[in-house]
């Protein structure tokens, strides 16, 4: 499943680690122009690296960029349409989940998640929007979690804020159609830098992450008997973020390995 994006402009934000990482690599291999961005100026550096030695740097741009803070999402828009002319798909990737239960979530615990799951989604957004609705064919997919449909009382918090997100998204379907489709990758469990810091303070953990990454996956019951890859994630995002999808709005895709009990 393939198609030449050549001149198609993607952004990822949290494009350094990961998910975004695997993504930034699958649109570039199909010829984009990629903006890539991090809140860490090193992570940023290394990420960048990593893509260079394979791409080159003629179609890369990376920006050190919080996607909490406007200002700086609204600079790093600005850049992007100044280095390659306009935007055509957004990534909305960046984040991590918060584990804590009801009991042990405070209340800037709740606020620090529903700003990072709200505005996470909603600043770039906003600040792409003028640029997507040029592309002709703007695209925006977010990179969202099994939790908003399936909430787990050990990541209370994420859970609820999820379920919030998917909402506001499906608003968004409605109101941004149809100069811009937007949809969702629900992921259940995908190797990333998040399960590697996991890996790192789990008490017993051993020292071999493959073999703790194994048993996570019996130890949750995944019907596909393992962790997803972040490449996984990434062909279903290049599907929703080009006229693959085309007419495909509001909607979610499943990266989840079976591990989703509900129904539709
Ligand atoms: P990683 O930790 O590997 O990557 C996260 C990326 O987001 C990094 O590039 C990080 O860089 C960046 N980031 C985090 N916060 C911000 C911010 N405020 N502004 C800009 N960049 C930011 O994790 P994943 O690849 O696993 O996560 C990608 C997305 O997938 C997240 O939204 C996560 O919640 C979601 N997800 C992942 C699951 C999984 O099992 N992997 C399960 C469910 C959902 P830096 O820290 O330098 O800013």
């Amino acid at each position: 499943m393939s198609m030449d994006v050549t001149g198609r402009t993607i952004v990822v934000t949290g494009g350094t680690s990961g998910i975004g990482l695997a993504t930034a690599k699958r649109f570039l291999e199909a010829g984009a122009n990629v903006a890539v961005c991090g809140r860490d100026g090193g992570r940023l550096d290394a990420a960048l690296q990593n893509i260079e030695a394979t791409f080159g740097d003629e179609r890369l741009l990376g920006v050190q960029c919080d996607v909490l803070d406007k200002a700086q999402v609204k600079d790093f828009a600005a850049a992007v349409v100044d280095r390659f002319g306009g935007v055509d798909t957004l990534v909305n990737n960046a984040g991590q989940a918060r584990l804590s239960t009801f009991a042990d979530t405070d209340d800037d615990a709740w606020r620090e998640e529903l700003e990072l799951k709200f505005f996470g989604v909603l600043h770039p957004s906003k600040g792409f929007q003028a640029a997507l609705e040029k592309s002709g064919s703007g695209a925006i997919v977010c990179v969202s979690s099994l939790l908003s449909r399936q909430p787990e009382p050990r990541l209370v918090a994420t859970s609820a804020a999820r379920a919030g997100q998917l909402s506001l998204i499906h608003s968004m379907a409605r109101e941004l159609a149809p100069a811009i489709r937007i949809n969702s990758i629900l992921i259940g469990v995908v190797e990333s830098g998040q399960w590697q810091r996991r890996f790192e303070v789990a008490e017993n953990a051993g020292n071999d992450y493959d073999a703790w990454v194994r048993q996570q996956a019996v130890d949750k019951g995944i019907p596909l008997a393992r962790f997803g890859k972040p490449e996984e994630a990434a062909n279903a995002i290049f599907f929703l973020g080009t006229p693959m999808s085309s007419y495909t709005t509001g909607s979610t895709i499943d990266i989840s390995g079976g591990y989703s009990r509900h129904v539709g």
